[in-house]
């Protein structure tokens, strides 16, 4: 075993401090990675609080960090994709029964045995799995993700979840060139999905509630911005579109949206509300319209996303920090003061 620096929470109301965490020695399928960088997500947050205590309630300590970017350091012997002084990249698993039928169709995130990165069941070792808010990690081979060399890695950690997340959704519904795209909410998600809707080739449209954010989704790659409390401008777009990725995570009128759509149109939501959201049949009814959410992505998936962004030169806007800023980070996170993601540079770590 291995013992490992890293920054964990004693309890829903403990701020994250120094710690150090067991990591096992890599069995023979296993990699060993350096981690240089993980990107802070809001799920993090939601976990080292404990809000999200009825579905996935947390144990302590909890080490969080699912957008993990470095390098392998040690290999196991029947390794065979991955070798000593590559980039690797790991995101919201690290394991999967591999045999169920999700799993038969590369889908390992809808596995019933599915192992999160951090808060699951550690098979190896007992006790739960520790995240990326530390200097190393061991994953199976399966779980390891190639990065394309040309990226700047703060940025492509975070592809690792905000990036498959809007990725996927958009590849399911045939994002292509030709079709009109909507991306509701310009944060950490919505910047991605801007970034990758127009990289398919649509027509991207940027809602959100600030104007002041108007210059910043054209430079990500819109072609227009609609301020949504606008009831004018909104309703120049009804049923116009084919596909709208809804990110937001706050209570909103998802109606008003699907009254966007075209026939046939989808909207599906990537953000996780926490009350129910009122959704008026005939909105749906009316062009055959659907609605339908989406989570991450599988391996494969993933890994065709990471080489799309290595190809199309994408990565996430990203705000580098020292790991002994993530609490500072956090409580701006909840204010929506981050263009548009943290990324830790784990090298802080071995200061103190
Ligand atoms: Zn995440
Ligand atoms: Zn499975």
């Amino acid at each position: 075993m291995n013992n490992a620096k890293a920054y964990s929470a004693a309890s829903a109301t403990s701020p994250l401090a120094r710690t150090t965490i067991p990591r096992r020695d890599p069995t023979e399928h296993d990699v060993q990675i350096e981690i240089l960088f993980c990107g802070i997500c809001h799920s993090d947050l939601h976990s080292v609080r404990n809000e999200w205590s009825s579905l996935m309630p947390t144990v302590y300590p909890i080490v969080p960090g699912h957008e993990i970017v470095g390098r392998v350091t040690n290999v196991g012997s029947a390794v065979t994709k991955f070798k000593p002084g590559d980039l690797a990249g790991v995101g919201c698993m690290v394991d999967s029964d591999r045999t169920c039928p999700h799993c038969q169709a590369d889908l390992e995130q809808f596995c019933p045995n599915m192992t999160l990165t951090f808060n699951s069941p550690d098979k190896h070792l007992g006790g739960v799995t520790y995240g990326g808010y530390s200097d190393s990690i061991v994953v199976n081979e399966r779980f390891v993700l190639h990065i394309p060399s040309n990226l700047d890695l703060a940025g492509v950690a975070p592809l690792h979840c905000a990036g498959i997340t809007t990725y996927s959704p958009m590849r399911h519904w045939g994002v292509i060139k030709g079709k009109k795209v909507g991306v509701v909410g310009l944060g950490g998600l919505g910047h991605m999905g801007v970034k990758f809707a127009r990289a398919f080739g649509a027509h991207v449209v940027v809602f959100t509630t600030s104007p002041g954010k108007k210059e910043d989704a054209l430079r990500l790659g819109a072609n227009e911005v609609v301020v949504s409390r606008n009831a004018d401008e909104m309703k120049k777009h009804a049923g116009s579109f084919d596909f709208i990725l809804d990110t937001i995570s706050a209570d909103h009128d998802i109606n008003a949206y699907i009254n966007l759509l075209g026939h046939d149109g989808n909207l599906t939501l990537v953000g996780a509300p926490e009350k129910p959201l009122a959704v008026s049949a005939f909105g749906l009814l009316f062009g055959r319209r659907s609605l339908s959410g989406s989570l991450i992505g599988g391996i494969a998936e993933t890994q065709e996303m990471l080489d799309f962004c290595g190809k199309h030169n994408i990565t996430a806007d990203v705000e580098v920090i020292p790991i002994q800023k993530v609490n500072e980070a956090y409580e701006r996170l909840l204010k929506s003061d981050v263009k548009y993601r943290f990324s830790i540079d784990m090298a802080s770590l071995k200061s103190r």
